[in-house]
């Protein structure tokens, strides 16, 4: 417990708010925002096209998001595309005098940055209005303050200067959530949660059958923050309220910015429970070796290794353990998801993590998920987070699966289903069952749970086995516990599931995505003709596991024996996902095998995942295969990204287009 907060003043909103400033309509033509911006007011009551689909990208482009502070505010919308011109500049919305903006429909869209609304708040806005709003954008703009309204009837009271009751920003809103608006955000509902000041909705569910994923939440629901109980009886879909967490983690494109809340609203004291928090740093390692000079020439690199200094400076005062660069050659220590699969999840525990692919540690039977950044400075304080228990969805994979399909292969598969493409597993939990999947071994399992990012999920989980309990032997925890751990670790037999997805393991084979989407998947032998590759990437959380290194290395030994090396008109780069998976292929020679063949061989990190590491493509025109999660436009460059399992990225590396992998010698389809 932090106990100054104890004796923290914060209050609610008064009842009722006065928008003193202007209104910024973020219309489709550029000249009324110009116009906008040399000191023009529109009328509300005769609006023109506004833009539809603004994104968090064009809120604040990604390379903005290397500044972690009130900075921010000085770049807001400076990605907003409007016909063929981007018309708002540095400083613009703050030198304006703007406390609404208004926009059209899906406001928010895509990732999850927390940057977006934190810099429309450092510009000086109150309000966002548009015709409809993200799920993701809309909670991050409630943590931190921003209101946020449908109602276009309210723009002509705002501009006539009239006081609008709070009520019009919470009606409608579950109850957890109108609180959070009433209080300004979520550190200030959270301070007056640890002084006793809040009255939750209690979960009443009685026994029910469960799955694994309701089991868990079950077991952490806080039932009293202030006198640190946890677990109810049971939960169902719907279920809202905290949970408390076993694990919070963060990587450094997230931690500064928690880190800075953390200290301008908590102070210098110690964050609840230091020893159960991690940091990483793993995105930005590769960076200067792939910054093109414009960008260095603005300063971002030098932005960016501000991010890297400020965590570590956070880690060092709050003795929260980083998970750092290596010292002896550039690299990092570990991916964060590796990592935390590796050496920290157990079974029936709730993670949480400052990115999308945190459900990778599912496979070990936990609840995994990604949170924002105010979540995850909040969760500093209460060591717990908010939830809503959501739908399940169970994907059910019978059959035994050919030799060369992988979970990669089932992927790609799921996310080609009408199911996942029409959007009908978003913001649920997937669980994966069925003896194809039994027979995966953890890495494999992890696969999949990281790649529940991609279909939408809230998180993947795979319940617990004896294959769990042999991953926690190896591990170093004696049998014993590793299955008291396990225990229980399943669904119930009759629990209930919003839907199934039934997959035969034994009609797959090998798969791609084509460029643009995940969900692009087609089988290899289904492409009209041979599509030649640039480049081929195998690496990232996804795909730099062992079990991943020891597919690319047996495509390539039989390559070697049958006298093959990597194609000469391909680049391969073969990433670690942590030192322990290079420690894994030098025990095994493979290290040798991989420079034999020709492949490049590249520290742990996330890199070309993430468009800032060796493995990028550099012009439209290269194609690439790679191993990782997403290929989604300028994702990892501005090339054609092809996505595949490691062993048709290895055979493909070979080949010089993409083929699929013929085991046990036979020569890939060349
Ligand atoms: S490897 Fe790629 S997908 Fe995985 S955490 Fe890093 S950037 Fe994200």
């Amino acid at each position: 417990m932090i106990e100054s907060l104890l004796d923290r003043k914060v209050a609610k909103r008064q009842p009722k708010v006065r928008f003193d400033g202007r209104i910024l309509f973020l219309a489709e033509d550029p000249a009324l925002i110009r116009r906008q911006l040399d000191g023009e007011n529109l009328d509300p009551a005769n609006l023109s096209p506004l833009r539809n689909d603004i994104s968090t990208d064009e809120i604040t482009p990604a390379y903005i998001c290397y500044h972690f502070d009130e900075t921010l505010g000085e770049f807001v919308y400076l990605g907003l595309k409007c016909g063929e011109e981007f018309p708002i500049k540095r400083n613009d919305v703050k030198n304006g005098g703007f406390v609404v903006s208004v926009s059209g429909k899906r406001r928010g869209k895509g990732s999850s940055r927390e940057q977006s609304p934190y810099a429309e708040i450092a510009a000086g806005l109150k309000l966002v209005v548009a015709e409809n709003i993200e799920r993701i954008y809309k909670q991050n703009c409630q943590n931190l303050g921003l209101l946020t309204s449908t109602d276009f009837d309210l723009l002509k009271r705002i501009a006539a200067n009239e006081e609008i009751p709070l009520e019009e920003f919470t009606r409608g809103e579950d109850e957890i959530t109108r609180q959070i608006i009433e209080y300004g955000g979520l550190f200030p509902f959270n301070v007056a949660r640890l002084q006793g000041r809040i009255s939750l909705p209690k979960v009443s569910t009685t026994e029910r059958p469960m799955t694994v994923a309701e089991k868990i939440f079950a077991r952490h629901f806080v039932t009293d923050l202030s006198k640190d109980l946890v677990g109810v009886e049971a939960v169902k879909p719907g279920d809202a309220g905290f949970v408390r967490t076993d694990i919070r983690f963060s990587h450094e494109y997230v931690t500064p910015m928690a880190a800075i809340f953390y200290e301008q609203l908590v102070g210098e004291e110690p964050i609840n429970d230091p020893a159960s928090v991690y940091f990483f740093q793993d995105h930005l390692t590769f960076l200067d070796d792939v910054m093109p000079p414009e960008r260095r020439a603005m300063g971002l690199l030098d932005l960016a290794h501000q991010l890297v200094r400020k965590q570590e400076e956070f880690a060092g005062k709050q003795g929260i353990r980083l998970h750092g660069a290596l010292k002896d050659r550039k690299g990092s220590e570990a991916i964060c998801h590796s990592l935390i699969l590796q050496n920290y999840a157990l079974p029936g525990q709730v993670i949480i993590g400052s990115d999308s692919h945190t459900p990778h540690a599912g496979a070990v039977g936990c609840v995994a998920f990604g949170v924002g950044t105010t979540d995850v400075f909040n969760s500093w304080i209460t060591k717990d987070v908010r939830v809503r228990v959501p739908e399940q969805v169970r994907v059910r994979i019978s059959g035994r699966r050919p030799e060369n399909v992988t979970a990669k292969d089932f992927m790609l598969g799921i996310l080609r289903t009408d199911f996942v493409r029409g959007g009908d597993a978003i913001a649920k939990i997937v669980e994966y069952t069925g003896e194809a999947v039994a027979d995966l071994s953890i890495d494999e399992r992890a696969t999949m749970t990281n790649m529940a990012a991609e279909v939408g999920a809230f998180t993947g989980i795979v319940a617990a086995d004896q294959k769990t309990v042999e991953f926690l032997v190896e591990r170093g925890l004696e049998k014993s516990e590793a299955e008291r751990l396990c225990e229980g670790i399943w669904s119930d037999p009759d629990a209930k599931y919003d839907s199934t997805i039934e997959i035969n393991a034994s009609e797959l084979r090998p798969m791609i995505a084509t460029p643009g989407d995940p969900g692009n998947g087609i089988f290899v032998d289904e492409l009209r003709e041979p599509v030649k590759i640039d480049i081929a990437y195998g690496g990232s959380c996804t795909a730099g596991k062992k079990e991943d290194l020891d597919m690319y290395v047996r495509v390539f030994r039989e390559a070697l024996a049958r006298g093959q090396r990597i194609h000469p008109d391909v680049q391969c780069f073969i990433q670690f996902g942590s030192v322990e998976v290079r420690k894994h292929c030098e025990e095994r020679g493979y290290l040798e095998v991989l420079r034999d063949v020709g492949a490049s061989i590249i520290e742990p990190s996330c890199g070309a995942c993430i468009n800032a590491g060796p493995g990028v493509s550099t012009s439209k025109t290269q194609v690439v295969i790679s191993a990782q999660n997403r290929n989604f436009p300028g994702r990892s460059g501005p090339g054609q990204m092809y996505l595949a399992s490691p062993y048709t990225v290895a055979a493909s590396a070979i080949a010089g287009h993409i083929v699929e992998y013929r085991p046990a010698s036979a020569a890939s389809r060349i």
